[in-house]
């Protein structure tokens, strides 16, 4: 059989990081340097200044470009400097249509930040594609959405939604972080931009904070490197070394995570505190066929469930063990968290509660324990607080 390139896991432990060829290293050194020396004025072998372009990042980049089929990858050092550098792309007049349960940092950026530069934001539901077309205007210049959302999984169909930010002339950004490139590639479902908090799936272990932009498109690679470079929310070279690192288990991880998560899922709607369960990878999805194309039968490992009222979410949360109590998601150990009150604790009561946001619902990012052990712990909480 034959193969135009390497498959993903191969990639991921191999595209920009073969052993260093000045000393043999299997892993290559974390280029330091923040200035690099020229042969003459102007000549120099591609580095110049560690803000414009670094070895070390470069390499993260090159990976983070083949892992998600694209030709041009971007490091930043949050998921919300790689979405402030899109905002960068825009003008004041210019008009952005996103999708209404947007991470929380994402809402504030747009309306509390970016709306003072007067760039206007429509919000819609884009699991709907004629929200997204009835919403595009004739100064609409970006559609933004994410898929899987957060915190209900809800999921947005990709190649749709860019049909119909294509049809105005708009481009469509992903916020592909649920997922990761393991799971769903948004580039070949006709996105102009994915975006990832690398912070999550990509770096896996808590310890790294980060985040990135792809594109295949070369007239929005330049000016994005151009505001890379110019607004300066570089990583440093060690984020990048370790956000290297993680993409290397990111296959095994992810499986892993997503297997658990679709048990887990499936024994939660069994049980009978739990009002409702929010997973793709389950029938009762409202998505779940399209969730099955457009994530490959890989669904990740974020799991919501409401319980009956806010007090009983914070009695369960408290009685969890093997999962800690705290915000972020897709890292080894499974975490817990009340969205309501925390993560999305900035965008307004009404406005959570207008995109369905239950004051019963939890969160759960499941990690890589044995799974025995997450839903004996599961099944505790939900006995203790019961
Ligand atoms: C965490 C997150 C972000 C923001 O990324 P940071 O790395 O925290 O800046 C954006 N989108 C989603 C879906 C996230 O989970």
């Amino acid at each position: 059989m034959s193969r135009e390139q390497p498959g993903f896991a191969t990639r991921a432990v191999h595209v920009g990081q073969g052993p260093d060829p000045a000393t043999g290293a299997v892993v290559q050194p974390i280029h330091l340097a923040t200035t690099f020396a020229q042969e003459g004025i102007g000549r120099h072998g591609g580095y110049e200044y560690s803000r414009s372009n670094n070895p070390t990042r470069e390499q993260l980049e090159t990976c983070l470009a083949s892992l998600e089929g694209g030709r041009h990858g971007l490091a930043f050092a949050s998921g919300l400097a790689a979405t402030t550098t899109v905002m960068l792309l825009l003008d004041p007049g210019d008009h952005v249509v996103y999708m209404e349960d947007a991470y929380g940092g994402t809402f504030r950026l747009f309306n509390n930040v970016m709306g003072r530069y007067g760039v206007t934001f429509t919000a819609v539901d884009a699991t709907r594609p004629d929200a997204i077309a009835g919403a595009i205007t004739d100064r609409t210049r970006l559609v933004w959405v994410e898929s899987p959302t957060n915190p209900l999984l809800r999921v947005v169909d990709i190649a749709a939604a860019a049909h119909a930010a294509h049809d105005r002339g708009a481009w469509l950004a992903v916020d592909s972080t649920f997922a990761s490139p393991y799971i769903q590639r948004p580039l070949q479902l006709g996105a102009d931009i994915v975006m990832h908090s690398s912070t999550k799936y990509l770096g896996g272990h808590s310890d790294v904070l980060g985040g990135c932009l792809v594109t295949s498109d070369d007239s929005l690679a330049e000016p994005l490197r151009f505001h890379q470079n110019a607004a300066g929310a570089v990583p440093s070279p060690f984020d990048c070394w370790l956000l290297l690192r993680g993409l290397k288990t990111l296959s095994l991880r992810v499986q892993r995570q997503s297997d658990s998560a679709l048990a887990i899922a499936e024994h939660l709607a069994a049980h009978p505190s739990v009002r409702a369960v929010h997973y793709p990878g389950l029938r009762s999805h409202p998505q779940h066929e399209l969730a099955a194309r457009q994530m490959g039968g890989v669904y990740g490992g974020v799991v919501s469930f409401e319980l009956e009222d806010e007090a009983a979410a914070v009695r369960v949360l408290e009685a969890l063990r093997l999962f800690t109590l705290a915000e972020s998601l897709g890292a080894v150990e499974s975490l817990a968290e009340h969205p309501g009150l925390m993560t999305h604790a900035s965008v307004p009561s009404e406005e959570r509660r207008r995109t369905g946001l239950h004051d019963g619902l939890l969160r759960l990012s499941v990690g890589i324990e044995d799974l025995d052990d997450l839903l004996a712990d599961i099944d505790n909480a939900l006995q203790q607080a019961g």
